[in-house]
């Protein structure tokens, strides 16, 4: 197969796996910065071009696009689905996964564990939106932050109403989140690939800190999930859409709670801890399910 990687930086570690892994098993391999694609958008052929050139025909597209470019980035792989390249993960599902509020009211609907959350506009709210979550202590999150960064434990009442009204006065959308203590400072990264859980880490947050983010200090190691818990991914996974996902999860002492799903999980962590070979899990799955024009919403999102 000839597949196109969108991916800023070909010498990313899990742009560098998908490489190897691909051509392994004998694939043809181009990275693409989705930031140096551009759209023809006619009524007659869409095409995408690059350095004055037609891109050609991809049977299968692994979108890696970063939150700093989710727009932009999302057209391209829109671009793509529309010629009838094989996205490994939609464009509409990877919008709905930037935005945590919606993918937590989608995985809500569907009946799937979660913190208790909340979300307002008006700082006359404030008091009742606190109290909704349990009270203090309670987390806010900024609703496109990543990496941990945008994400902060209040510890007390006057601690949280300050913060939230501080936010609603910068015009930012933050939600507000029951803090999960008996999770330790530690949460379950979940690597989906289809219908199965192929890989798990615990994540462990450093000494003082609560985010078990490994961008901020944060310790993995395997793990072994509960049928519970790998059920819940699973379907969180195709809850938002996506074929391959990161699905985060909270062991709260009521079950697994989902955090996020994350549609361009990075692989190194989760292959280091795990020593398996996710890379070329994916590329397995996309040979077993690339097939043109097999999108469900074909671009049309
Ligand atoms: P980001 O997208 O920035 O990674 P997350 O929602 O995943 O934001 O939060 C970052 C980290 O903070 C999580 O990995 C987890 O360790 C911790 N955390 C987030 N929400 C909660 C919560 N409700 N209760 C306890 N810990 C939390
Ligand atoms: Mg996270």
């Amino acid at each position: 197969m000839k597949i196109a990687i969108l991916s800023r930086n070909a010498k990313l570690y899990s742009t560098r796996r998908l490489i190897e892994a691909a051509e392994a098993r004998g694939h043809t391999v181009d990275v693409l910065d989705p930031l140096r694609c551009y759209m023809d958008i006619n009524a007659r052929e869409p095409l995408i071009h690059m350095k004055g050139k037609i891109l050609p025909t991809y049977d299968a597209v692994i979108p890696r696009i970063g939150a700093s470019v989710t727009f932009f980035g999302t057209a391209v792989l829109r671009q793509f689905e529309m010629i009838g390249t094989y996205p490994l993960n939609e464009s509409v599902a990877i919008s709905r996964s930037r935005d945590k509020l919606r993918s937590l009211q989608l995985l809500s609907r569907k009946g799937i564990g979660l913190p208790i959350t909340g979300f307002a506009s008006q700082p006359h709210d404030i008091p009742d939106l606190i109290e909704m979550v349990g009270g203090a202590p309670l987390v806010i999150k900024l609703l496109e932050g990543t990496q941990g960064i945008g994400v902060v434990l209040a510890e007390t009442r006057q601690a949280a109403e300050s913060v939230i009204e501080a936010f609603m006065g910068l015009k930012s959308h933050i939600m507000v989140q029951e803090f999960i203590k008996e999770a330790g400072g530690a949460d379950i990264r979940c690597l989906v690939i289809g219908d199965k859980v192929i890989a798990a880490m615990k994540r462990q947050a450093k000494a003082g800190e609560f985010r078990s983010n490994l961008h901020r200090g944060g310790s993995a190691r395997l793990v072994k999930l509960t049928p519970a818990e790998r059920a819940t991914a699973v379907k969180a996974a195709k809850t938002m859409g996506l074929n391959v996902a990161g699905v985060d999860i909270l062991r709260s002492n009521h079950g697994p709670l989902i955090m996020e799903v994350n549609s361009s999980p990075g692989l190194e962590g989760i292959e280091t801890a795990t020593e398996k070979d996710v890379a070329s899990q994916i590329i397995s799955f996309i040979e077993n399910n690339a097939k043109a024009h097999r999108t469900r919403t074909k671009g049309k999102g």
